[in-house]
């Protein structure tokens, strides 16, 4: 069987559609399937919206989130109640398209243990958009060694794949990341990314920037290199200017050269306090990590199997 995990935050115009057009698609290539839509602590109807899907087609189950934990904890609730020998990713707005699922399923058929959807192109997209997606995936992608660039969060995995991911203890998880991390046998198939069928992306410019400062801490620490990079430059700079010091001193020239001290005030000042920030942000991640605290907290649940047990 095949579980599809779809996360939905405030779909409820999408999720009726969602859920027949997958269906329409996996029972016309005959592939046994369970749609679970896991609810992200949505504001609107989404939740009884699943609800409602879930009772006219046994095939639907979903859980809800007690509040907003963001698509990375949905995608894992989801994978975490799947029952499917292999499972499938896939976003609620049909950005990603449901036609190719039995492509990926015919290869899993054949073998691959990871299918992976890679775009062909990334949507219609701003110009500096563009450019800093292009900059987060080229750090991400040197961070774990793996081309990232196209990568997205449309994939079909085996179950043995799913398990290796639940069973990671982290708290942070960049799904698309952890996947390329994990390995096994990888096979792509490209799509192009379909416009938005309803609603609005839920991403804004600042909420990615932010998520890509995270992604980039969580697995990488050349950040923190940087700071000792930029020690050995101003160690470098303070021997010039100490030899220039001393020969100044020397000439009985050493009232001059107030400027200088200014200049290095501020220059070492200010690379003391960005490296502070660096490493105080690393230990504000291992923080969160050892607090341990769960990924997501599932308030409700629904459809077949679950007999409305959480
Ligand atoms: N999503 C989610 N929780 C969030 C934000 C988004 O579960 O906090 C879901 C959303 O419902 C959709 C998918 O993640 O199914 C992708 O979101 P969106 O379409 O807004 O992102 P984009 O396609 O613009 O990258
Ligand atoms: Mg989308």
């Amino acid at each position: 069987m095949l579980s599809v995990v779809i996360p939905a935050y405030n779909e409820a115009g999408a999720i009726s559609q969602a859920a027949q057009s997958i269906g329409q698609v996996l029972r016309n290539a005959d592939i046994p399937y369970e749609l679970i839509f896991v609810d992200d602590g949505s504001a609107d109807s989404s939740w009884e919206e699943i609800m409602q899907t879930a009772e006219q087609d046994p095939t639907v189950r979903g859980i809800s989130f007690s509040r907003n934990f963001g698509k990375e904890a949905a995608i894992f609730a989801g994978m975490e109640v799947s029952k499917g020998e292999c499972c499938a990713v896939m976003d609620c707005d049909l950005q990603h398209p449901p036609e190719k699922l039995p492509e990926m399923y015919a290869l899993w058929q054949q073998g691959w243990e990871v299918v992976n959807g890679v775009k062909t192109d990334r949507g219609q997209e701003s110009g500096l958009h563009s450019f800093a997606a292009k900059t987060f995936y080229s750090i991400m992608s040197k961070a774990i060694r793996l081309d990232m660039s196209r990568a997205s969060d449309f994939k079909l995995m085996d179950r043995r794949v799913v398990k290796t991911l639940l069973d990671l203890s982290e708290h942070k998880t960049f799904f698309r990341a952890l996947v390329a991390w994990a390995g096994f046998r990888t096979a792509e198939v490209e799509f192009s990314v379909a416009e938005r069928t309803v609603g609005d992306t839920h991403w804004s410019t600042a909420s990615l920037f932010r998520y890509a400062i995270s992604n980039i801490a969580a697995y990488s620490s050349a950040p923190m290199q940087i700071v000792t990079v930029l020690g050995v430059l101003t160690l470098l700079l303070s021997l010039v200017l100490g030899v220039q010091t001393l020969v100044n001193w020397a000439c009985g020239g050493a009232a001059d050269g107030f400027t200088t001290v200014i200049i290095l005030m501020l220059l070492i000042g200010s690379i003391l306090m960005i490296s502070l920030g660096i490493i105080g942000y690393y230990i504000a991640q291992i923080f969160i990590e050892v607090k341990a605290r769960p990924r997501y907290l599932v308030a409700r649940a629904c459809g077949q199997e679950r007999n409305g047990q959480v």
